[in-house]
Parts: C-alpha cells; structure tokens; sequence
C-alpha cells in the first residue's frame, strides 16, 4: 500500500526546473533501458513480454501516477512536465507500455468518481504494476455507436448478474480487471441506463477468446459474459449515470497522449530516411529517387506541423482550455501520417515488403512490415478517421450533421 507522505522515485522527479527534470530524467534512462534490453533486437523489444518488464521496471522505480494528487500516492507533476516524460522515454527508444488503460484511463477514473474503499483497493495495484486492466466497451453491435451497447447487468440482491459479448478488447487474456460498460436500465435516450462496472476478469462465467490480427499477433479478443455475478461493490458512480463517467474517461490524457506518439513519428521518420539512404535498387540509393524525396519532404513537414500542434494542446489544457475538436484533428493527422510514413517504407523496402513480419530475413528483423501492417489499425481506435471528421465538421466547422 502506498502512503502519502512516501517519498517514491529518483531524485529528479523533485528537481527545482523543467530543465534539471529532463537531465536527470535522461541519464536514468540512459543507464536503465539499455541495461534491461541488452541483447535483445528490435523485434524483442517490442514484445509483450519486453514491453510488460520495462513497465514494471518504471514503476517498480517509482515513476508511476506522475500527475496523480499526492494524497492517493502520485507525484502531481505539472502537465508540461509529464509531458517531457512522455517525450523523453519515446526519444530513448523505450516501449510502449503494456498496462495503458490502467495508467491512463481507469486510474484518473477512479480518482475523479471511484468510493474511498474502490481507491484503496485498486490504486496502489496500479501504481506497481502488479494489476493489469482492460476496457471492455466495444461491442458486435456498437462501436463508434457506443450507446447502442446490449450488454445486460441485472440487479440480484448484493449482485449484478452479467450476460453478454464485447469484442475488440485489447489485452484482456492478460487482464486482471476490466473497465466494463453494461446496460443497467432502459431510461429514455440510449445514453441513459448505463452503467460502469470494476469487474473481476476471474469470475466465473467469463470466456476470453482471442482475434489474431494482420500482424500475426492476437493482442485484442473477444469476451462472453454468461451469468457472470458481478459483485454490487464493483459499481463505479451511480447506477445508470455510467456514460457521463465514460465521457469524462475518454478526456482523460487526451494533452499528453499524443506526445510520445508523435515523437515517436519524428524518431521513426529519421530511421526511415537512414533505411532509404541504405537502400540500393538498380545500382542507386532509393533516397535519390524523386518520388520517394517528395514524400519524405512532405511527411518532414507533416510530422513538424503535429509537434507544434501537440505543444498547442498542451499548452491550451494547461490554461483549461483544452478543446475536444483539437484532439480529434491530431489524432486524425497522426493515423494517418503514420500510416503514410509506413507505406512510403514498403515502397522503400520494394520486394523485401512481401516478407511477412515472422520471415527470418526480413529487414530489421520484420520490424517495418510488422508495423506497416499495425498502423491499418491506427485510423480505426479510439474512433475512426470518418467518426473524427464528422467531429470537426460538426463542432469545430459548424457545418451541418
Ligand atoms: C487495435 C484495436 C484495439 C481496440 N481496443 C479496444 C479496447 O481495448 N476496448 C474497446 O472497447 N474497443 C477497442 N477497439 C474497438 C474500437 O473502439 C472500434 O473498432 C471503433 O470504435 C470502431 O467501431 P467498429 O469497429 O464497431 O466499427 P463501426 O462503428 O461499425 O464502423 C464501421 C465503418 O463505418 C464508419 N462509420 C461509423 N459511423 C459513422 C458515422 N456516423 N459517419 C461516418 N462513418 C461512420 C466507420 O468510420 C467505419 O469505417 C479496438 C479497435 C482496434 C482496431
């Protein structure tokens, strides 16, 4: 159990500027992540089982709930300074972590609306590391139309009874708990009578199912829910009053979460341009030849443009004034930068591309073909290129619906 008056992490987490901040913050990275990569190429480095260790290695560190108030165990870092985090752990070529929605969604959650026991309880697993937690909020039938979602919670007594389906749910074969959305009661739009649920992946009557994706990986699954009793305790908020909590969820982050994605784009750009500079077909370097310079030049430009535009983000959300139509616009432009920048590297790559990510030649060890293939996901999560541009239309542009 963490406390309070705990003083947890590296020194540099109470450094006096921003600037001291990022100097210790690079040299502990510096000497930790390659001390726990050694020997392991780029394809190891993205495994879950690499990514999982450097997670708990951060948090065993203490360097967790960095913008959590202190009295629930965090370091209530300023956003600018969870911000050089993010981007600092990104240019030092760590892993994404495993446990995101833990960290990022179901923590802010629980802190924001979650009873005095739901924050004992849950809040120092997460901070170690040591509970891992998937959102359970997709279903067949609802996706982009979340308030369509069918899933049946019953009140029993001390219990609610669970029947039902979600799909797309990334990680929840490796999950100890799920952030669940079911329908508590009818009420009189479909947003109303939803409720969320702290569930017990464990209980009995839960199947997990995985889909294996294009990459050959089956990170996300399917999750029946047959009978399962749901304890009444597991209630977050109010009966029924779960989409205003879902809504607040989905605001949690938003400033800093595409920070590390969008240096992440920068650092892969450079490799990209190192990959073509490398490359010969027909006796020439393919960076010679014009079509592959134009888009390069063109993604440069890109990738610079979003970096100013994450910095704007930051800076509006710290002033309060952060704008739902904003964090639909980066996160449009950086899927689909993303997806264009890994294109551009199977034309770079030429028949080499055709070697799937699991071919033992393939160059980098599959690593471009690999994520090529995971980017096509990129402009379908955490809502769809189209769902985006309606947003913009409609709320920044005013345009009719
Ligand atoms: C890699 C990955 C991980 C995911 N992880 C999770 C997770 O952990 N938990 C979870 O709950 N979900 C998860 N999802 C699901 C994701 O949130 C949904 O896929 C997404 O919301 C789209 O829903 P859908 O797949 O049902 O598509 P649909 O909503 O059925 O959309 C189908 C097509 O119709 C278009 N469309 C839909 N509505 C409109 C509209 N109003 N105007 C114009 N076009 C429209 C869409 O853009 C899309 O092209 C994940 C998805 C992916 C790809």
């Amino acid at each position: 159990m963490v406390r309070a008056d705990m003083v947890r992490g590296p020194d540099f987490l109470r450094a006096a500027s921003d600037a001291e901040f990022r100097i210790g913050l690079c040299e502990w990275l510096a000497r930790e992540l390659p001390a726990l990569a050694a020997g392991r190429g780029p394809a190891a480095m993205n495994s879950i089982e690499f990514r999982l260790a450097w997670e708990n290695h951060i948090c065993k560190a203490g360097l967790s709930g960095l913008g959590w108030p202190r009295e629930v165990g965090g370091h209530a870092l300023s956003l600018s300074r969870q911000a050089i985090y993010h981007e600092e752990v990104a240019r030092a070529g760590a892993p994404l972590p495993v446990n995101m929605i833990a960290h990022g969604i179901v923590a802010p959650t629980l802190i924001a609306f979650g009873s005095a026991e739901q924050k004992r309880r849950y809040l120092p697993r997460i901070l170690d590391n040591s509970e891992i937690w998937c959102q359970g909020y997709s279903e067949p039938d609802a996706g982009s139309d979340l308030a369509a979602l069918a899933l049946r919670a019953e009140r029993r007594g001390d219990v609610y009874l669970l029947n039902g389906q979600k799909i797309w749910t990334s990680f929840a074969h490796l999950s100890d708990y799920c952030l669940l959305l079911a329908r508590t009661g009818q009420g009189s739009s479909p947003r109303t009578g939803i409720s969320v649920m702290l569930t017990d992946m464990k209980l009995p009557g839960i199947s997990v199912r995985p889909i294996r994706q294009i990459t050959g990986e089956a990170d996300f699954n399917e999750v029946f829910f047959d009978n399962v009793e749901v304890p009444a305790t597991a209630l977050l908020g109010k009966e029924n009053e779960g989409w205003r909590l879902a809504m607040a969820a989905a605001n949690y982050e938003r400033s800093t979460y595409f920070v590390p994605r969008v240096v992440r784009l920068q650092s892969e750009l450079e490799q990209l341009i190192r990959l073509a500079s490398r490359t010969y077909r027909h006796g020439c370097a393919v960076i010679d030849k014009p079509s592959v310079r134009e888009e390069l030049t063109r993604l440069c430009i890109n990738a610079h443009a979003l970096r100013l535009f994450a910095d704007k983000i930051l800076a509006d959300s710290e002033a309060g004034e952060a704008s739902g139509v904003d964090s639909s616009a980066i996160k449009l432009l950086w899927s689909e930068n993303h997806q264009r920048l890994f294109n551009l590297a199977m034309e770079v790559l030429g028949p080499e591309a055709a070697l799937g990510p699991q071919e033992l030649n393939s160059p980098d060890e599959g690593r471009w073909v690999r994520e090529y293939l995971w980017t096509r996901a990129e402009t379908i999560l955490a809502g769809t290129s189209e769902v985006h541009r309606n947003i913009i239309a409609e709320r920044g542009l005013g345009l009719p619906r």
